[in-house]
């Protein structure tokens, strides 16, 4: 009691409705996602959720960040997107996940890892549309690609695409407006314990926390304390404020995590809102907390 008393202090007065996205489409997105078979680079999926990215996208302010990297299978072509859905501050959030899938594997469709972070970006982008004149910091949301190892996960052989915007937006400039980078990966999971992640920025994994908790969620957040590598570190590296809400806990002893028994039938419209609710009210928190 005590501590819900202590983190309402440092709370903005309620002026506006708590944000709610839908998850119920979230879900519908990622099942046509996984629809498109494996997603790893160079893979007809692969293309095929770049040419579904861009319809649902059509008419928001998008870029498309295309790149080539050397890995360890040679130099490969690579595409972020980012879909920029302006606030009235001066500044940025990130909202990002990834859309490859593990490479090279024709048997993992990657349902939770991570057609769910694609469809939940995409039922965000879908509630950032009807909100017109929104209050706070301009949202960015991130779709980011080769988050996946090629051979063996390295700082080397990992994250990509994150490693090659965070390297672009500190050279032009745009890694010094933004507020708050917040990462999404397996947030699907219909058992859904999202860790708190000590590669994160504390102060604002303590907002991701008081945000669940004004939300009614904080069940499903910070039961387990973990240390994640995932598309956050190139940000952090950079300066950027980070959270990455992940859970990787998929199954027991996390057996789901890429197998074949990634698949659409363990996801939740309920996880999908909850992570997607809770990254909005981060958001809608972060400019009165700095
Ligand atoms: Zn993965």
């Amino acid at each position: 009691m005590t501590e819900t008393a202590s983190v309402g202090e440092s709370l903005p007065p309620d002026t506006t409705p708590p944000p709610r996205i839908d998850g119920a489409k979230a879900m519908d997105y990622a099942r046509q996602v996984v629809a498109f078979g494996p997603r790893y680079l160079t893979s007809p999926g692969h293309k095929k959720t770049e040419s579904f990215l861009r319809v649902r996208l059509k008419g928001d302010e998008l870029e498309e960040d295309a790149f080539n990297a050397s890995t360890p299978a040679g130099n490969l072509p690579m595409l972020n997107f980012i879909a920029k859905f302006p606030g009235t501050q001066d500044g940025i959030i990130v909202l990002a996940g990834h859309y490859d899938t593990l490479y090279g594997r024709n048997d993992f469709v990657g349902a939770n890892d991570a057609a769910s972070d694609t469809g939940l970006l995409l039922a965000i982008a879908d509630y950032l549309r009807t909100q017109k004149n929104r209050q706070g910091y301009s949202i960015w949301l991130v779709w980011l690609d080769g988050e996946e190892a090629i051979k063996h996960w390295s700082d080397a052989d990992s994250v990509y695409g994150a490693k090659h915007l965070a390297e672009k937006w500190q050279k032009d400039g745009t890694a010094k407006k933004i507020k708050g980078f917040l990462l999404a990966d397996m947030i699907g999971d219909k058992d859904l314990d999202i860790d708190r992640d000590q590669n994160s920025t504390p102060w604002l994994e303590d907002l991701v926390g008081q945000a669940a908790t004004r939300l009614g969620y904080q069940s499903h957040f910070f039961q387990r304390l973990n240390a994640v590598e995932d598309d956050h570190l190139p940000f952090a590296r950079i300066g950027v404020p980070v959270a990455d809400l992940i859970d990787f806990s998929y199954g027991y002893n996390n057996v789901f995590w890429h197998s074949p028994q990634d698949t659409v039938d363990k996801l939740s419209p309920q996880s999908l809102q909850i992570v997607g609710d809770v990254m909005l009210e981060t958001a809608r928190l972060l400019p009165a907390h700095k």
